[in-house]
């Protein structure tokens, strides 16, 4: 029978999304212009240890795609994605393809969803030249030390991004007070063994 013309067209962005970056965005936005529907779907990931809770991550992605009318977020949690597409009734599992990275996993995981639900198909879409290594572990990096974000994400989700990632500066010298007062501990303990005159 001939499918109605008229059918909603869905697609699923699955992803950790830990967090939402540039690179996510510009494939959230292509599959929105092809699809009637798009489903972003953050996923918790048991190989990796999130810095964001899959809530969290699905309130960065909210906040950074409202000007899409077509483009809805959801949680995998204790489903495989397979059933969540045939539950859903999507037609496409869309994924972005960055250069070798993604090229192996992505392949792998497109072969086991074609055996698990044969009426979906996997789409890659190729990552835009500007955003080929752009990755949210490189983020988490650069946002670590109190590097600048702001070309990885975009600036209404950067300040909570960078706030939560910034990890707290090592002090690179003692204060003069805690100083001087390890001194004179080690000067005592030095008399205490008989060694008094015992310099730094
Ligand atoms: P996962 O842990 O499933 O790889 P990610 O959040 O890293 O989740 O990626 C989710 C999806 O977004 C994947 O399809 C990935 O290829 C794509 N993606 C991530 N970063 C980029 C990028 N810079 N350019 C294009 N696609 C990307």
């Amino acid at each position: 029978m001939a499918e109605s013309p008229h059918r909603r067209r869905i697609a699923v962005c699955p992803g950790s999304f830990d967090p939402v970056t540039y690179g996510h965005l510009d494939i959230i936005s292509r599959a929105a212009k092809i699809f009637d529907k798009v489903i972003v779907l953050v996923s918790a990931n048991l190989e990796k240890r999130p810095a964001f809770t899959l809530t969290e991550r699905l309130l960065l992605i909210e906040q950074v795609t409202q000007q899409y009318e077509n483009v809805v977020i959801d949680i995998l949690e204790e489903e495989l994605l397979a059933d969540y597409v045939r539950r859903v009734g999507a037609d496409a599992i869309v994924k972005g393809l960055r250069a070798v990275s993604d090229f192996e996993y992505g392949f792998q995981m497109a072969l086991g969803n074609k055996k698990l639900c044969p009426e979906a198909e996997t789409m890659f879409l190729t990552a835009a030249a500007d955003n080929m290594y752009l990755s949210s572990s490189i983020v988490k990096q650069i946002a670590a030390l109190g590097g600048d974000i702001s070309s990885f994400v975009p600036p209404e989700i950067m300040p909570v991004i960078a706030g939560r990632l910034r990890r707290p500066p090592v002090p690179s010298a003692l204060d003069a007070e805690t100083k001087q007062r390890l001194m004179q501990q080690v000067q005592q303990f030095a008399k205490t063994i008989g060694k008094e005159g015992t310099q730094e």
